[in-house]
């Protein structure tokens, strides 16, 4: 691999188009790669890529291959192919997919917990999302090849695996096998019972009892939940097609806590959508005051073109779209504090990872994902131990280990 600096005889990127600015920010990568590597093979797939194909084609200056995000799984044959590129484009119609690109990994880096994507693409078609035309319909890994990736990642050493995907309750519903996303962490949990599992992201809706009762009774899946609000206010979530309304949402995440008293609550917000006045704003407020969470992840919206919200009239101004984030991140600052202040005192297992922080302590995250800092040998490291919570520090928890073992 080309370090910083040296020239590469293959430059991958990978683009993103989330937002209007990904988009631009991709393009400006490939212009600077382009000129930083000018005898390199450049291969471009990704979102931004998948939508603008054309445009890229007509405005880079340079031979590249641009690979569509339904054809990820001739990404290597195509930058190892010794043919230079010529505006090669294995662009595909992503609408019409009916297969997930399957992509077999040795190991996930040097860290201690790997990802494995279960599920591409999604048709909720919320009006603000640009994924449904740029990852396409959703489609799943069959169950023995996501058994089979996860055997590897625990061959490599991996103790923890985060379940993801764009939309994982969708999970299997295109498959033959009939089974859905709580048979396949049952699965995955019965079969690799020296692995924790976290479920990535999941839609309120799609929260049943069947999945709680899975999290029960697997010890190694996580009490984790990280869910998408996106507004607390009906009239917004209508015109977002969320499929809920606020007080499904509040059901929802009663029964989680009602179920995992100590589970961690993570929760998407997007904030200053089409028409979100100040009433609007202050439902989504108080509903995130009032409920159990951990931690908040606040978004600005941003105008994605080619997204129905696009053109939604009553475009809520930056300024004011900015102090609304600066006032749920506030509110997300005291939440978090709130609930590690809760375990001080406690005791939690903590898979320890394989790096140390800057002041030369041992890390890891609790299974309700409170990072821990303490002291500690290496020989932790890839272990799960038992530590002591003790004291809030910025955002992580300083704690002390108790004894080793496994949980
Ligand atoms: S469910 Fe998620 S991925 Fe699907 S359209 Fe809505 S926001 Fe996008």
């Amino acid at each position: 691999m080309a370090k910083a600096g040296e020239h590469a005889d293959i430059v991958v990127i990978n683009t993103c188009t989330v937002t209007a600015k990904a988009g631009a920010q991709s393009r400006q990568a490939i212009r600077k790669l382009i000129r930083h590597h000018p005898k390199a093979k450049v291969v471009i797939t990704g979102c931004y890529a998948q939508m603008a194909a054309n445009e890229l084609a007509e405005t880079i200056d340079a031979p590249v291959c641009i690979v569509g995000n339904g054809n990820k799984h001739l990404l290597v044959e195509t930058a190892l192919r010794e043919t230079p590129c010529d505006l090669t484009m294995l662009m595909g119609r992503i609408l019409n997919k009916k297969d997930i690109c399957n992509l077999p990994m040795r190991r996930f880096g040097d860290r201690t917990r790997a990802y494995i994507r279960v599920q591409d693409g999604c048709t909720n078609f919320c009006t603000y999302c640009i994924v449904p035309y740029t990852r396409g319909p959703s489609r799943s890994l069959s169950l023995a090849e996501i058994l089979a990736q996860t055997a590897r990642f625990e061959n490599a050493g991996h103790k923890e695996i985060v379940v993801t995907g764009i939309h994982v309750g969708m999970y299997g519903k295109d498959l033959d096998e009939k089974l859905d996303i709580t048979d396949l962490m049952q699965a995955l949990c019965n079969a690799h019972p020296g692995i924790r599992f976290r479920l990535s992201s999941i839609e309120p809706q799609e929260i049943t009892d069947k999945l709680l009762n899975a999290m029960k009774s697997c010890k190694n899946f996580m009490p984790h939940f990280h869910i998408p609000l996106q507004s607390g206010d009906d009239t917004i979530l209508s015109r977002m097609h969320r499929g809920y309304d606020r007080e499904t949402f509040r059901r929802v995440i009663k029964k989680c806590m009602n179920t995992f008293p100590d589970a961690a609550i993570g929760i998407d917000i997007l904030v200053g959508f089409p028409g979100e006045g100040e009433k609007e704003f202050a439902n989504s407020k108080n509903l995130l005051q009032e409920i159990d969470a951990t931690y908040f992840h606040v978004f600005p919206y941003s105008k994605r073109p080619g997204t129905p919200a696009a053109n939604f009239k009553n475009q809520v101004p930056k300024a004011v779209r900015q102090q609304r984030v600066t006032e749920l991140r506030d509110l997300a600052d005291e939440k978090k504090v709130a609930f590690y202040s809760r375990f001080l005192g406690t005791e939690r297992p903590v898979l320890v990872e394989h790096k140390r922080t800057r002041a030369n302590m041992l890390t890891g995250f609790t299974d309700n994902y409170i990072p821990v800092t303490f002291d500690g040998d290496d020989s932790l490291m890839g272990k799960v131990i038992s530590v002591q919570l003790e004291l809030i520090d910025n955002n992580t928890v300083q704690g002390r280990q108790v004894e080793t073992g496994s949980c």
